[in-house]
């Protein structure tokens, strides 16, 4: 029979005088009075009494940093006048379930409060602005894009200004951006920011249902100096929509007005697409957004850190982004959950919080990657030797595979530049240029990029 930490406990209690928890939580409500009873004590319980050692258990961590930094003492009192013995307390979390839920409210308001009503444009959020966006190789192009556009709307070969890319990269951040910029520097009067979706959604109230004004629609969509249409790729299979699309298209390059569109995947992807349409886009500039790299990830997190006014320290900006995700979403959702969590337990940000409140996701990749996997797997799909990869040798058909190793090595280990080097005989410096080289390659070579695909899946499914 397995005997558990509950059963150990368990018999101790039993072989022990029992503690009148009742008359404990009694004393408790005289001295404390009924509300602060209610908050902090009516929900705790007996959990185990070891020796003088008595566990009490409360309902989630808030409660039990409360009571055990500002009401120990009341505790010890009662439980010394409820038994006549002298008893330490320690604590423990019976439901982590309660825990979670609490943060995610904590989270929830930290995106509300950030996400405070605009005051220009209804359909823009100031937050997004190019002030808030950190510029990387890997979104460099989009950004001076975007700004040479916000700064002189409708200029002929910008027009459309067509930004795609994954999702969770920054292209509903810099359409906005654009929308903010042009009204509050005044390059535009009129700004309409709206996902595909609602221009769907318009089309069919105003032409289909006809439940909505058709000379409504036409002047919301028509009477304006800048259309941004976020997630074009929503428009896929809608022929009708398509049309009218066109249409509007046609008569606000015609007079000189801006359009720019999001789309997660390159235009000519997009299937069932009108190709009217897709030929005036290719008349504009087209600009793509790929995953930021680590540097980049760090920047982010950074600012974003900054902008809810925290600074957080070197090191612990590194944890975060050393989690296997390249969408800047998720990574700001792991900085709001960290900041959650902090808020709710009163620890400051640290790594070893971090890695308590991410402990699922690091742990998630249960197989970690160690250097040698990488080693070998570069080594074999680069076709050479693993000994070369760490030898002096600079020729390039060994230089290009050791850059890729240490791109793995920082995405994958917890080594710093420097101890990523010793591996390779290089100081940290070196490891840093080849993992900029190896970004560079990712974004302007598409055979390389996808040979480090094929590692990276090869190295996952290990
Ligand atoms: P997409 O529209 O490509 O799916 P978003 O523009 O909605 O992505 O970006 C997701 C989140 O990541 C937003 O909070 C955005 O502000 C943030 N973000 C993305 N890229 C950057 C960046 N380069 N700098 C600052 N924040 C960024
Ligand atoms: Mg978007």
């Amino acid at each position: 029979m397995n005997t558990t930490q509950k059963d150990v406990d368990k018999l101790l209690i039993d072989q022990q005088k029992p503690i009148p928890w009742d008359t404990v939580l009694k004393k408790i409500q005289q001295k404390s009075g009924d509300l602060a009873f209610q908050t902090w004590f009516s929900r705790l319980t007996l959990h185990a009494v070891v020796g003088k050692i008595v566990t009490i258990a409360a309902p989630n961590t808030f409660i039990l940093n409360f009571v055990e930094k500002n009401h120990a003492i009341i505790l010890k009192n009662a439980l010394y006048e409820a038994t006549g013995q002298n008893f330490e307390t320690t604590f423990i979390v019976t439901d982590n379930a309660e825990d979670q839920k609490i943060i995610q409210t904590i989270a929830h308001e930290i995106k509300t409060v950030r996400c405070a009503p605009p005051k220009s444009a209804p359909q823009l959020n100031q937050r997004y602005s190019f002030e808030n966006f950190v510029i990387g190789s890997n979104n460099q192009f989009a950004y001076t894009s975007s700004l040479a556009v916000a700064e002189a709307p409708g200029r002929k070969n910008f027009n459309p200004l067509i930004i795609y890319g994954n999702t969770g990269l920054g292209k509903t951040h810099l359409l906005q951006a654009i929308g903010n910029f042009a009204l509050s520097e005044e390059t535009a009067e009129r700004v309409l920011y709206a996902p595909a979706i609602k221009f769907v959604e318009d089309f069919m109230k105003a032409i289909v249902h006809k439940t909505k004004s058709p000379v409504e629609f036409h002047r919301r969509y028509r009477d304006i100096d800048i259309l941004l249409i976020d997630d074009i790729q929503f428009l896929a299979g809608k022929p009708e929509t398509q049309n009218q699309f066109y249409q509007v298209f046609e008569e606000l390059t015609a007079r000189k007005k801006q359009i720019i569109i999001s789309s997660d995947r390159h235009p000519d992807e997009i299937k069932e697409m009108n190709v009217r349409l897709l030929n005036r886009f290719s008349g504009g500039l087209l600009v793509d957004i790929q995953p930021p790299n680590f540097e980049t990830k760090i920047a982010i997190l950074k600012k974003k850190a900054e902008q809810d006014g925290l600074s957080l320290p070197p090191d612990v900006l590194e944890t975060i982004a050393t989690c296997p995700t390249e969408n800047v979403r998720e990574l700001d959702g792991l900085l709001i959950k960290i900041m959650a969590y902090s808020n709710f337990t009163g620890h400051e940000i640290s790594v070893d919080l971090i890695r308590q409140v991410l402990g699922e996701t690091v742990t998630s990749m249960r197989n970690p990657v160690t250097t040698s996997d990488i080693l070998t797997t570069v080594a074999l799909e680069f076709g050479i030797s693993r000994n070369k990869l760490c030898a002096l040798s600079r020729a390039r058909e060994v230089a290009i595979p050791r850059h890729v190793c240490m791109y793995f090595c920082k995405k994958f280990t917890n080594g710093s530049l420097a101890t990523i080097g010793v591996t390779f005989n290089r100081n940290h410096a070196t490891v840093l240029h080849a993992i900029r080289k190896c970004n560079e390659l990712l974004a302007s070579d598409a055979l390389f990029k996808e040979k480090v695909e094929r590692i990276e899946k090869m190295l996952a499914s290990r």
